[in-house]
């Protein structure tokens, strides 16, 4: 018998056609899957009255705007938020058990639709004791490193589950380009293609195939403008060409949408001087028509009653952060609306689908409730190890004078000098445990000084404030920086002079008092964002910026000590001076002719790698 053997153009023809077919019959399980949704939420949405409807548009804290759960019920309500304020239990049970209750009340009513429970959880799990706290986004947009952002949206999606909730208000996709606004720490980077990769790699960990019920719908937020405004003032005007807002602010939204991000909450800022929250030419026009974002838009805090009432729905919003007072005027502002025809129904049922399409998705009308097997994992040796991993990886060395680093560990004294190197609180920026961030110690978290302890053989002594004069020591850690803060606490201007874009002058004094004595000193700046330091960076041998760490702040002395490099990479531009706030940092902050001390994406490491050049003589 004779065989005829095949051509390698046979073999490869056959693969092609098998790869079509396979492409074929999984996109045809996926609109398979879509379709049935969309035919699950249009039955639902055909059985509903108006209260419903407007129930479902509905979110409320879990305390204060409810006269009692009941309401859950009696008002539809749609969405449940935790923020700041009374912890829903004791523990993670309580939590959980709390949540079930009102998921109770929401399955009670007629239709029985679920509700969607949110919280921020912008580093981790950041409301709770005792969970894993992640750097703030600035320190991962300085890792660059996306595989990593992914498992960390992945764990936090985790511990979130395990407090009860199925809804995360992350990532900030924010682009920053001023210093001055208090929330600089929450977005990547001021880089637009960084911000980009690094809101994939978020939203593909946070949500992962959202129906496994380990992962929770994720929302980009602030659209758009937030982190632009004119002086970098929380909610003020953001004074940008729309052909700017699309090269410089969409894309990481383009992405967010392509990962089929769940939710999209509007910006408290107004764009050349229309109020986001009513910008129909934004929301509805290029955010759901030309972008195909088909999920929920929701507003900020108490978004419907500060910008225009119904306008907001008009212009596109779906769901409304109902909260402060905000309840009542909300559900029968929209029901006068739509009996005015201020209104009309058909944007109600839009609003409506968006948010039964997305609880469908969560596969939440099968699994309702918080899942208790999670709870154990909740700040996991795991979990911590990868946090730790970020805080290596976030350090960003930018100077190292004679190679003072790594640090030897054999060194005889070492002295430890600052308020920031032995408090938790304090290196975890805002958003941790509170609103505001906390001055303490908090469950389960390590401090810098732990880690120096842990690994160095040296007597370590710790010098609060600078007092003492040890200057037998063979070198000096100082550990500099900001004070917690969150939203326009955090703004730099007249009314929070507190904020300064410098060091307090206290801190200032730590190093200059430690470097006129001859020691060697390592300065470490804790931080939301890049300060003017370049008397300080003069002044030390070795300067780290390494941002807001989190729960995992002995991560630092692994690099210090050299277990670890240094990997890390500007996320922001460095600003020489206070005086370059007036070019880039003021309102025209497109201006670029004032060369920063250092560039975006510079940062040393002990292996001498090239690095970007520095404008620092
Ligand atoms: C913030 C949002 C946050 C919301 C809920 C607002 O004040 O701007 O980022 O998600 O509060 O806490």
């Amino acid at each position: 018998m004779t065989s005829k053997s095949r051509s390698p153009k046979f073999y490869l023809l056959s693969i092609f056609v098998l790869m079509l077919f396979l492409h074929a019959y999984k996109t045809d399980i996926y609109t398979d899957e879509n379709k049935i949704i969309e035919s699950k939420v249009d039955s639902l949405l055909a059985l509903m009255t108006l209260d419903e409807k407007i129930g479902q548009m509905t979110q409320v804290r879990h305390f204060a705007d409810l006269g009692s759960d009941n309401e859950i019920a009696t008002k539809f309500i749609g969405s449940v938020i935790h923020t700041q304020g009374p912890n829903p239990g004791e523990n993670a049970l309580g939590w959980q058990n709390r949540f079930k209750a009102l998921q109770e009340k929401a399955l009670s009513t007629r239709l029985g639709i679920p509700l969607l429970f949110a919280v921020d959880a912008v580093h981790g799990q950041n409301t709770f004791q005792g969970a894993t706290i992640f750097p703030h986004n600035v320190g991962l947009g300085a890792t660059q490193n996306t595989s990593l952002v992914k498992e960390i949206a992945q764990i936090t999606a985790l511990e979130v589950q395990a407090t009860g909730f199925n809804w995360t208000f992350s990532p900030c996709v924010a682009i920053p380009y001023n210093e001055k606004w208090g929330r600089v720490y929450e977005a990547f980077s001021e880089n637009t293609e960084l911000t980009s990769k690094m809101a994939k790699a978020s939203i593909e960990g946070l949500q992962g195939n959202l129906k496994d019920g380990h992962t929770v719908m994720a929302t980009a937020k602030h659209f758009i403008g937030d982190g632009a405004t004119d002086f970098g003032i929380e909610g003020g005007n953001t004074s940008l060409t729309m052909k700017e807002v699309s090269e410089k602010l969409l894309p990481p939204y383009k992405t967010a949408v392509k990962a089929k991000v769940g939710a999209i909450m509007v910006s408290f800022n107004s764009l050349s001087g229309i109020s986001m929250h009513s910008h129909k030419e934004l929301i509805n026009d290029t955010l759901k028509k030309s972008m195909g974002f088909d999920g929920i838009v929701l507003t900020d805090w108490k978004g419907y009653s500060r910008f225009g009432k119904n306008e907001v729905i008009n212009a596109g919003v779906d769901m409304v952060m109902a909260v402060d007072g905000d309840l009542d005027v909300f559900q029968s502002g929209l029901k006068n609306a739509i009996a005015t025809d201020s209104v009309s129904i058909h944007r109600i049922n839009d609003a409506v689908k968006r948010i039964l399409r997305q609880k469908f998705r969560l596969g939440l009308f099968k699994n309702p409730f918080p899942n208790a097997s999670f709870i154990s994992k909740i700040g996991n040796q795991n979990h911590r190890d990868k946090a730790r991993q970020a805080v290596r990886e976030s350090l960003v060395l930018l100077k190292n004078k004679n190679h003072i680093l790594p640090l030897n560990k054999n060194f005889k004294k070492i002295v430890v000098v600052g308020e920031h190197a032995n408090n938790a609180g304090l290196q975890s920026g805002g958003w941790t445990m509170a609103w505001q961030g906390t001055r303490e110690n908090y469950k389960g978290a390590t401090t810098i000084l732990d880690g120096i302890k842990k690994i160095s053989k040296a007597e370590i002594v710790y010098d609060k404030d600078a007092t003492g004069n040890h200057v037998d020591a063979d070198v000096a850690i100082i550990v500099v920086g900001e004070t917690p803060y969150a939203e326009m606490f955090g703004d730099i201007n007249d009314e929070n002079i507190e904020n300064k874009l410098t060091l307090s002058e206290s801190h200032q004094k730590y190093i200059k008092k430690y470097s006129e004595k001859g020691i060697k000193t390592v300065v470490v700046l804790i931080s939301g964002r890049a300060l003017v330091t370049t008397n300080q960076i003069n002044d030390s041998d070795a300067f780290v910026a390494a941002w807001l760490p989190g729960s995992e702040g002995d991560g630092i002395a692994e690099v210090l000590f050299g277990d670890y490099d240094f990997k890390g990479k500007l996320p922001h531009s460095w600003p020489a001076s206070e005086a370059d706030f007036k070019g880039k940092y003021g309102v025209n902050f497109w201006d670029t002719s004032k060369k920063p001390l250092f560039d975006f994406g510079y940062g040393l490491n002990y292996k001498k790698e090239k690095v970007i050049k520095s404008n620092h003589k």
